[in-house]
């Protein structure tokens, strides 16, 4: 009850604080606004021995221009990546690319991608929205992946779904698929709502993928996954090369992130930059209010 009034509370003093304080509180979690500021940032990642992930913020493009720009960011990150010798790969969205103005246009953008992925030996993660787009996008990865090596998508353990979906696409062989917990509010229908349930769920989907050889992506900053992570790895014996960990850039691990490094633990940091920090922020803000709280829990532990 109290949470969730401090959430609104939140939600609605965001608009009418300045700039200034909204980048201080964000800024912590978006690696600047230029490619320049973000691949200095995986540069510094991969100093210290983590792999990176770079995502352009931004979501729902509406026009063929802005799609187009955006692919043509991507394009110039990949060259970057290359010339740096970074160990970095690139994060989608679809919608960012032209999903919502066409089917056309969103594939046509993603071929120019995985061109480049492919040219560049690099790869491709195409992250996964909301559930009104969950049979697109896993349609649309099924298709790339037919004719690139190099593409991988996301699977939502709140969503009943996902194990039907994890099984579906294991019946064409190995893949690389991320996994988390889901960050859209969806309907108690279609996602499940409690937490320790959720948990459960990840770890059915996670212990499928390692049977089955999926390398996964352990998408989760949840204490309490990581420590079952750690169990089902021993359990079944699983290689360090069949799975990596994933965090979102600036969540604090609570010294998780050396541990995974020090088992041989390959860890990846999702690093989002771009212009469109603020809109994207309040977006995320209003869709998942609980953020509210991790950052001001996380504002106090520093
Ligand atoms: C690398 C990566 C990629 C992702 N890609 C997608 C995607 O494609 N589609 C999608 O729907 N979702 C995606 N997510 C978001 C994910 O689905 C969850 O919403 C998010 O990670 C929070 O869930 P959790 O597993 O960390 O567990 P939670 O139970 O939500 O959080 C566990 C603890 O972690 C801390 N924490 C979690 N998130 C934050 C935060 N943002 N800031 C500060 N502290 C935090 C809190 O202390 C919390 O108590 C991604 C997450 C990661 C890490």
């Amino acid at each position: 009850m109290i949470k969730s009034i401090f959430n609104q509370f939140i939600i609605k003093i965001t608009p009418l604080l300045p700039l200034w304080i909204v980048w201080k509180i964000a800024g912590r979690y978006v690696a600047g606004k230029s490619i320049a500021g973000a691949l200095d940032v995986v540069g510094q990642l991969n100093a210290k021995g983590y792999s990176a992930t770079v995502d352009i913020l931004g979501e729902h493009t509406k026009s063929e221009t802005e799609a187009d720009h955006i692919t043509n960011e991507y394009i110039a990150i990949y060259d970057e990546i290359s010339k740096q010798e970074l160990d970095c790969n690139i994060s989608i969205k679809p919608s960012h690319i032209g999903q919502d103005i066409s089917k056309d246009t969103l594939q046509t953008n993603l071929d120019k991608l995985l061109s480049k992925a492919e040219e560049t030996h690099n790869f491709l993660r195409i992250d996964m929205e909301s559930s009104a787009v969950t049979d697109d996008t896993i349609s649309l990865f099924k298709s790339c992946y037919e004719k690139y090596e190099q593409v991988g998508t996301v699977l939502q353990a709140y969503l009943y779904r996902s194990e039907k979906d994890l099984e579906s696409l294991a019946q064409n062989g190995s893949f690389n698929f991320r996994l988390c917990k889901g960050i859209y509010k969806e309907s108690p229908s279609i996602a499940i709502q409690r937490r320790r349930k959720i948990n459960s769920n990840f770890m059915k989907l996670l212990r499928f993928a390692f049977k089955n050889k999926i390398y996964v992506g352990i998408a989760t900053h949840d204490l309490d996954i990581l420590k079952s992570t750690y169990k089902l790895i021993e359990e079944l014996n699983v290689q360090s090369d069949a799975f990596e960990f994933q965090v979102l850039y600036g969540v604090p691990m609570s010294g998780w992130l050396q541990n995974h490094l020090k088992n041989n633990f390959k860890v990846r940091v999702y690093v989002p930059y771009g212009i469109d920090w603020y809109a994207y922020s309040t977006r995320r803000l209003k869709e998942n209010p609980n953020i509210a709280g991790y950052i001001l829990k996380d504002m106090f532990r520093r």
